[in-house]
């Protein structure tokens, strides 16, 4: 079966022609052309923007704007986004991060989507022709999205007060067992005063662990006073099955590897 590839300079103009029945926005097309290859004839176009403003990274004091195009190497490489460097890299191997997109891995079914997990902790902001909307906001509606996302905005993290985790079985580049990120911020004497948790893996897609979020505040970063949060992880969970690990062993490890980022 062949397979059209329309070619567009603006977002405008590639959402209108998005409209059509089998057509498919193309990122860096690691998912999408893997699944037309493999078969998938619900795919009958594919759909490209060559917006040179969708490829840009911006930096600009604490907030930061990474286009839609903006691959997993240009983010793991970027000078100012050292803090954001270790989601990038869990994102397979450097071919895959040559090719992986923001976008496209905000619409990546778990096991993938490392790097959306991160941005769920960031409480980023995905941007669209109708407008932002808040990143949890858009991974409970993605299923049905047909717009063409072409950033996510964030507030750039303290290189302490931002956390990430990938488990993985085969290293460097397997697929995850579970993500997980957190943003904290801590008082002077080490107590959380805030906390934003992310999983991967325990759902079909990023998910916040709210229970282990409100259990922590207060807290000291011990493993006695983060043990009530460890306990709460599973709160609210229905972690996949797949060939790397079953919903039972993710959600059995959950804790010890939530127990390990917050104690480092
Ligand atoms: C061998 C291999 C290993 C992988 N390992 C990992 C891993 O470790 N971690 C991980 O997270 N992922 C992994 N992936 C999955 C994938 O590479 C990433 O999730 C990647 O970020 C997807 O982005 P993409 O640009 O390639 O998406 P594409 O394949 O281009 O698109 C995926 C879907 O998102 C839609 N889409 C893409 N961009 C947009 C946009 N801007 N607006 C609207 N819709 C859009 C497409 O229409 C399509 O439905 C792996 C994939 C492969 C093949």
């Amino acid at each position: 079966m062949s397979l059209a590839l329309q070619t567009f300079s603006s977002v405008k103009d590639a959402n209108a022609a998005l409209q059509a029945a089998g057509a498919r926005y193309l990122g860096g097309g690691t998912l999408v052309i893997r699944a037309a290859n493999e078969g998938d004839v619900s795919i009958s176009s594919l759909i490209r923007v060559n917006d040179p403003g969708l490829l840009q990274i911006a930096v600009s004091g604490a907030k930061v704007r990474l286009g839609a195009s903006v691959t997993m190497a240009a983010i793991a490489r970027h000078p100012e986004l050292a803090a954001l460097a270790p989601a990038a890299r869990a994102v397979g191997g450097p071919a895959i991060r040559n090719m992986a997109t923001v976008g496209g891995n905000l619409f990546a079914p778990a096991p993938y989507g490392d790097f959306a997990v991160a941005l769920l902790a960031l409480d980023a902001t995905v941007d669209t022709e109708d407008g932002e909307l808040a990143v949890e906001t858009f991974l409970a509606g993605r299923d049905t999205s047909r717009a063409i996302v072409t950033a996510a905005t964030f507030s750039l993290p303290k290189a302490e007060s931002f956390r990430f985790l990938k488990v993985s079985r085969v290293k460097p580049k397997g697929v995850s067992v579970l993500s997980i990120a957190a943003l904290l911020e801590l008082a002077p004497d080490g107590t959380v005063t805030s906390a934003r948790i992310a999983l991967g893996c325990m759902a079909d897609r990023p998910m916040r662990a709210l229970a282990a979020e409100k259990a922590l505040l207060g807290c000291k970063l011990t493993p006695q006073e983060i043990a009530p949060a460890l306990a709460a992880a599973s709160e609210g969970i229905a972690p996949i099955t797949d060939p790397i690990a079953s919903a039972w062993y993710r959600a059995e490890v959950l804790p010890v590897h939530l127990g390990r980022l917050l104690s480092n």
